[in-house]
């Protein structure tokens, strides 16, 4: 090896163990922020490495790339949070769109000199890294409501889809065989780029999370066998770390919200869901007054943030009514739903920016069991993490999703702008029950008369 070879190599080999403790600091809200920073020099070092890479001789090529990714990636990363989901299923569009063209230009140049291991990984490549382009497209597309959420399917559509997939592996297996024959390989790609649609469809949208963290670990997994490909070890390491943990996350979601992954991926083909739920009565709204005298005098109350906290950046408010209710003497605590709001861990970040300690945060199996002795339950912006038809309409869209049992407190308060759904569109039982009081505002000005108002009780 030359000094440059073993040059990269280092990079690499600094760039893999920082991937890895990037990850671990991933795994908790207090090391999440340094965890990124370990991640991001990691990137910065595997990129700087490869730029000594001795079939580079000409770098043109390379400051346009790094202009045009500048010029589109800055503004991308400029969105707001609650945004942040549908331009992560951008990034992994980009990702795989960018492993399956070095794929693709691989064949090109070596066509079937590639060898039978080169072409196994290449084939895999392409495959994985084509549809994880065009279902995380769609999937942007459901969570930017450009599309609509609820499952869309069609007749035949098992049939279509099962064709396509065999079809698909076929034209793999195919062109594994007789590598010189490009058309099955051009079959394969076509089949790959229709079929990433197809799956992602028939997906209702409060099931995007399981999904994004799936395409995120094909992604990975699409660019470990780049690495193959190219012969290149921190693709193979970052691909294999991504490709592991998006999986791991996708069965951490599907856990969390009591589904199997056969379910979140096939369940739109089974029995037909329905978006009607068992609305009775009608909605009781309260005054700012009324809400106030009721947590001034609570013993225990528990507030249940979700996307319309995180839209109203009502966390740093919460944060002060729940100081002054704590000097009244009130128990405040908060419960977490590991979906609320738009990504993983949104409602964690949102409250550990407004330095809620990590101690007042309860999961939900922890707060259920809490809720019939919780005097008020305050639901600040959300909506289909306290759907009771999750729990009680076996035929609901959201059936089985395990959610904050909010309705099985003495008293409960929502706050939302007006009779908007949730993020699946659902009607919501929750808001007609005689035990809820709808308080609508914006939850921030909401949150902030409320603290004025008590200031006065
Ligand atoms: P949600 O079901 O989306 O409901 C949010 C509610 O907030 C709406 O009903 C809306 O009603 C209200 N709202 C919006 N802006 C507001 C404001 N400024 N002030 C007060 N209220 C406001 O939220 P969620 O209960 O947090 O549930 C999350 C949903 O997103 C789940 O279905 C989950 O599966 C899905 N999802 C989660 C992730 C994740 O990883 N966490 C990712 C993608 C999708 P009004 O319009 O009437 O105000």
């Amino acid at each position: 090896m030359s000094y440059a070879q073993y040059f990269i190599e280092a990079t690499y080999l600094i760039a893999s163990c920082l991937f890895i403790l990037g990850l671990k600091g991933l795994s908790h809200p207090d090391t999440a922020r340094r965890g990124m920073i370990y991640a991001a020099a990691g990137m910065a070092a595997a990129v700087f490495g490869t730029l000594f890479h001795p079939d580079i001789h000409n770098y043109i090529y390379i400051a346009i790339g790094l202009i045009l990714g500048s010029a589109i990636g800055i503004p991308m990363a400029m969105v707001p949070m609650t945004a942040m989901p549908q331009r992560t299923a951008l990034s992994h569009a980009f990702g795989a769109l960018a492993a399956s063209m070095v794929g693709i230009a691989e064949y090109v140049i070596h066509g079937a000199s590639l060898g039978g291991a080169k072409s196994g990984a290449l084939g895999l490549e392409v495959m994985l890294g084509s549809l994880t382009v065009t279902g995380s497209l769609i999937a942007a597309a459901k969570l930017q409501e450009m599309m609509r959420g609820t499952p869309i399917m069609f007749k035949g559509q098992q049939v279509v889809n099962l064709g396509l997939f065999v079809t698909m592996v076929g034209s793999y297996m195919a062109w594994l065989v007789n590598p010189a024959t490009a058309v099955f390989f051009y079959v394969m790609v076509t089949c790959a780029f229709i079929f990433g649609i197809l799956l992602v469809i028939p997906i209702g949208a409060a099931d995007m999370p399981v999904v994004m963290s799936l395409l995120n670990s094909y992604a990975g997994l699409s660019s470990a066998a780049t690495g193959f490909v190219l012969g290149n070890n921190v693709l193979i390491i970052a691909g294999t770390l991504d490709g592991f943990s998006g999986f791991i996350l996708s069965i951490l979601m599907c856990r969390a919200m009591n589904r199997s992954m056969t379910n979140v991926l096939f369940g739109g083909f089974g029995a037909p869901l329905t978006a009607e739920t068992t609305v009775t009565g009608s909605m009781r709204e309260v005054t700012v007054d009324d809400v106030a005298v009721q947590l001034a005098y609570a013993n225990q109350v528990v507030f249940v943030p979700g996307y319309g906290m995180a839209t109203a950046q009502a966390q740093h408010a919460v944060r002060e009514l729940g100081n002054l209710l704590e000097e009244r003497g009130v128990s405040v605590k908060y419960a977490i739903h590991p979906v609320a709001g738009r990504m993983p861990g949104h409602m964690n970040v949102l409250l550990a920016e407004a330095n809620v300690p990590y101690s007042s945060l309860y999961e939900m199996e922890q707060i259920n069991p809490e809720m019939p002795t919780t005097d008020v339950a305050v639901v600040i912006g959300a909506n289909d993490v306290v759907n009771p038809d999750a729990r009680d309409n076996p035929k609901s869209l959201i059936a089985g999703m395990p959610i904050i049992e909010v309705d099985r407190a003495k008293a409960v308060v929502v706050l939302k702008r007006g009779k908007g759904k949730g993020f699946s569109g659902l009607e919501n039982p929750l808001f007609f029950k005689p035990v809820t009081g709808m308080l609508y505002g914006d939850a921030k000005s909401s949150i902030t008369n409320l603290t004025q108002a008590i200031q006065k009780v």
